[in-house]
């Protein structure tokens, strides 16, 4: 039994990912679902659960994803013509991985508000 999310798994390379960015807090990787044509999934080495868990002495690595969002909006060629980040948190949100995560969507016209 290990208490290991999959996103650390896929972090320390035990399930393979189409990686996109790493550094020492974070790291991004393609979704296998892509709901978008562009579609990562930013997400910090530590494993907080959701953004309910996230504590004040968090804040720092909390404005290290969206840096790094913002990073890999510029990598994947979508900064310009527009980007969502979504932050799906417990059950009416539709969340179902236990590591707080970032989605990056973008690479068409995205609609508002999502169904
Ligand atoms: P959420 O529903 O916000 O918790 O998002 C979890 C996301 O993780 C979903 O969009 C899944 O498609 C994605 N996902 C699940 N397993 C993997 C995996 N092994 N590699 C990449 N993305 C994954």
């Amino acid at each position: 039994m290990t208490d290991e999310t999959l996103f650390t798994k896929i972090i320390n390379g035990a399930i393979p990912c189409d990686t996109v960015y790493e550094d020492e807090h974070t790291f991004a990787f393609r979704d296998i679902n892509p709901g978008a044509p562009v579609h990562v999934l930013v997400v910090p080495k530590k494993p907080i659960a959701r953004l309910t868990d996230a504590e004040p002495a968090d804040a720092e690595l909390l404005g290290r994803l969206l840096l790094t969002a913002n990073k890999v909006a510029q990598m994947e060629g979508i900064a310009e013509s527009g980007f969502r980040c979504v932050v799906n948190t417990n059950q009416d949100a539709g969340q179902t991985v236990w590591h707080l995560h970032v989605h990056v969507l973008g690479g068409r016209a995205l609609q508002w508000p999502p169904g």
